[in-house]
């Protein structure tokens, strides 16, 4: 779309599609089950960075009636107090989904506290088990920002497979998931890092871009191909202003399609979250559903099974 620009992929409206139905199944599932379903957040101290996120899932929560709970550990507390706290709401039946501020204080091991959360409580998919079944394309939870970057492509009906990928960033949480899901969906793709060498190279032979790097700028106009297609992941603070890892103004032009930092993927994780918690609490009634053994073994069928095992309808 010369001169003009790419079209929007804007979170908002699909997320609020989400919340929609995450607000209906949580009528039928009062309904059934006579309480509310609680999304506990397990903070450790109150200055960490992701407050601001952690608040805007409890008042997201709110409006769709789950039950946000915090469970603050003291900032100075040990790894075991924090381990022990998760422990406790893994033996809370009334607790549906856990998830964990990040980062932790540096002097508790991420490893001990994901290892401590019930595979079935981790809405979003942090635990070994769910990064394991991601691997190998079986249903489990999946980490909410890769969804969420791969959800914005197919509910905006853009073509995935058979398409050339890159991810920018190979974290546990969302580049590495985020090149699983699109492997899912039959792209083929390429994960880039900070080692990676002449990243615009690889950059310029992609039809979809994937940025999760939490580098502001690092992908430019010079370096995309036209009619590209641009998911932005990343959040950065610069000079008080919320910005992506995309220069936006010189990659939009050339862009078939881009989402906007912010407004595009942000809202969607916090929206595919909820509908995570409701998952959890429809295995929780009926376990078999969620544990059945289901590889995804075609295209078609695979399609059908990751909407199914995202929750989302
Ligand atoms: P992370 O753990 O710091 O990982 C960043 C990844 O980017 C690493 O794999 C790193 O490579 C790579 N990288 C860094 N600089 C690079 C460069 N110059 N060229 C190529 N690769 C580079 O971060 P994360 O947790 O994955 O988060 C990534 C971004 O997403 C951050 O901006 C974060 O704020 C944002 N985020 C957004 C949401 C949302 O809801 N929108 C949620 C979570 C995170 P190495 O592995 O070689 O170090």
């Amino acid at each position: 779309m010369p001169g003009g620009g790419a079209r929007l992929l804007q979170g908002g409206p699909i997320a609020t599609e989400i919340r929609q139905a995450v607000s209906e199944d949580v009528v039928a599932y009062v309904e059934r089950v006579g309480r509310r379903p609680v999304l506990a957040v397990v903070i450790c101290g109150r200055d960490a960075p992701s407050m601001v996120y952690l608040g805007q899932i409890l008042r997201s929560c709110e409006k769709v009636g789950i039950e946000g709970r915090l469970v603050e550990v003291d900032g100075e507390a040990s790894e075991s107090s924090v381990v022990e706290a998760i422990q406790a709401l893994n033996g809370d039946p009334e607790v549906n989904g856990i998830i964990v501020q990040m980062p932790l204080p540096p002097t508790i091991r991420l490893r001990a506290v994901v290892e401590a959360i019930d595979p079935s409580r981790d809405i979003d998919g942090i635990h070994p088990m769910n990064a394991g079944l991601l691997r190998l394309g079986y249903d489990g939870f999946l980490p909410a920002t890769a969804h969420a970057a791969v959800e914005i492509l197919r509910r905006s009906a853009i073509e995935i497979e058979g398409r050339r990928a890159v991810v920018i960033g190979r974290s546990a949480v969302v580049g590495m998931p985020a090149a699983f899901l699109l492997v899912r969906e039959n792209a083929t793709v390429t994960v880039c890092h900070s080692r990676t060498r002449d990243l615009a190279r690889h950059v310029k032979d992609a039809e979809i871009v994937v940025v999760a790097a939490g580098h502001p700028g690092l992908v430019t106009g010079s370096m995309v191909r036209r009619g590209v297609v641009v998911v932005d992941v990343g959040i950065n603070v610069v000079d008080g202003a919320i910005v992506g890892d995309v220069d936006f103004d010189s990659v939009r032009p050339l862009a078939s399609a881009i989402t906007p930092v912010p407004g595009g993927i942000g809202p969607l994780t916090n929206a595919l979250l909820l509908a995570h918690l409701m998952r959890a609490a429809k295995g929780q009634e009926a376990p078999s559903e969620t544990t059945r053994d289901t590889p995804i073994a075609s295209p078609i069928v695979s399609r059908d099974r990751v909407a199914a095992s995202r929750g989302v309808r």
